[in-house]
């Protein structure tokens, strides 16, 4: 039976527009979910979308749309992305989804319940509306909120909490042990100093009226779930939670959540917390990625630097801008892109780089090998295998590009077209190596540039140069 790989990616909340972090988050999802399968896993990926927040209806409402339909578009949207960028996704989560989802929020809620962990108070509190979310003295900067640096209102409201505060040492314990990975060190240390300073209950409740299309409170309809209980849970609905005890004991726990680095604290502290308090097991890792940025900020419509996603597949191909993504954009911190970056990656590394290795060596082995070179199994360095089981996939392309330097200056060192001319044998010996040196580095690019390495491994097993350039120079 083959050892199983979960992963998931945060589901996007759908009041975005989409951007190129989106794009990047399921890349890397998707490198990582490629290459597990690779190595011979059975892998499942999930990904998703938030939909039960008060500011989707709001803003459905304000755009005259039906609330259903407003969702729908949106993840057709998301899909549409996801089809372009040649995402391998297995699910596509919505939390409005009453059949998937709903039994498994509700069943989690119980478990809380259960475990004595929820507990009706009135809370006084700093809520941003942008956030949808209350924050803490101690969390705000400059007394604002710390994502949108505006002043929050203090609301008073009736919810259900979670006693998230009784959970911070055995959270402690697990990260600090490894049980539970947080990656990379630096977001590790940043919630362990988080979990020093202790963690507060969590306002885990809405009432009814502000958040009409919420999950309802199991045994009190004038409150709804707030988004932790919710989203959070739809990793463990959409594989059978609540609902299917086979496929949820096949799947869970999750083997990586992949997450930006502004959801740290909810999937490394709230989540972990729920699990633990229901009995569940935790994710074995949760991994926390860098912001693309542009121009040394982030990404804002107000600030007006944002890259369409699509704008730049339709120009340079999924594959390009797949590469950008996971050679150019650390793996573990914020990166830049900007659209002549993206058109400088592209014509140096892939057209002049990648695209003019593949035609020479074709080229020459076409025209002087007899047969197609046999490869053997398993030619992939061990520095690559390596870089991609830690999800340096950064690393992983880094070492992609080192070899496609090592193969240009071999071809230039050794010269086997003229070389073959005065001692055949020879001259072959070489082209017939750098045909094999040429089907691992398609190997390698499975997971980071799908359709080019099966482009590649095609071509050099039927011995034939590609008939027009992989990647067309652009002016
Ligand atoms: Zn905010």
């Amino acid at each position: 039976m083959k050892e199983k790989f979960y992963i998931t990616s945060p589901i996007f909340y759908p009041n975005a527009v989409l951007h190129v972090g989106h794009a990047y988050t399921i890349t890397v999802c998707d490198a990582i979910a490629r290459w597990q399968k690779l190595s011979g896993k059975e892998v499942y990926f999930l990904a998703g979308a938030d939909e039960n927040a008060g500011k989707v209806a709001k803003a459905a409402e304000a755009a005259g749309n039906d609330i259903e339909e407003h969702l729908e578009a949106i993840t057709d949207a998301f899909k549409d992305l996801y089809a372009k960028l040649d995402i391998s996704y297995d699910q596509f989560i919505r939390t409005t989804d009453k059949e998937v989802h709903w039994p498994g929020a509700i069943a989690l809620w119980q478990k809380l319940v259960e475990a004595g962990d929820i507990e009706k108070r009135t809370y006084s509190g700093l809520y941003c509306p942008q956030c949808e979310a209350f924050y803490t003295e101690k969390e705000l900067i400059e007394g604002k909120c710390p994502l949108h640096g505006i002043e929050l209102q203090k609301l008073e409201e009736e919810n259900y909490f979670f006693k998230l505060s009784k959970y911070t040492q055995i959270l402690k314990e697990k990260i600090e042990s490894g049980e539970f990975v947080v990656l990379p060190d630096t977001r590790k240390n940043e919630i362990l100093a988080q979990l020093e300073r202790g963690l507060e209950d969590v306002s885990f409740s809405r009432p009814v009226k502000s958040v009409p299309h919420g999950i309802p409170v199991p045994g009190d309809p004038s409150q709804v779930m707030y988004v932790w209980c919710d989203a959070l849970t739809s990793y463990m609905s959409a594989v059978g939670y609540g609902r299917d005890e086979e496929m949820f004991e096949k799947w869970w726990p999750a083997d990586i959540h992949v997450v930006g680095k502004d959801i740290l604290r909810f999937h490394a502290a709230i989540w972990p917390a729920m699990l633990l308090s229901a009995g569940l097991p935790l994710p074995k890792v949760v991994m926390a990625h860098g912001f693309v940025l542009s121009g040394g900020q982030k990404m804002s419509k107000s600030v007006g630097n944002t890259v369409d996603p699509l704008e730049l597949i339709n120009e340079f191909g999924a594959d390009a801008v797949r590469y950008y993504l996971l050679r150019k954009i650390p793996s573990f911190e914020d990166g830049t892109l900007t659209y002549d970056l993206v058109k400088d990656a592209y014509n140096g590394d892939l057209a002049n780089g990648l695209g003019n290795l593949v035609s020479r060596v074709l080229t020459m082995s076409e025209k002087n090998l007899s047969a197609p070179v046999m490869p053997e199994a398993n030619t992939i360095p061990e520095a690559f295998i390596e870089a991609m089981n830690r999800f340096d996939l950064n690393r992983a392309a880094n070492i992609v590009w080192e070899r496609i330097g090592e193969l240009d200056k071999k071809i230039q060192d050794t010269e086997p077209f003229k070389l073959v001319k005065v001692d055949e044998e020879a001259g072959k010996k070489i082209i017939t190596e750098l045909a094999l040196e040429l089907y691992t580095v398609g190997r390698m690019l499975n997971p980071l540039m799908p359709d080019t390495s099966k482009k590649i491994k095609q071509l050099v097993k039927a011995n034939k140069k590609p008939e027009a350039p992989l990647f067309l120079r652009k002016d």
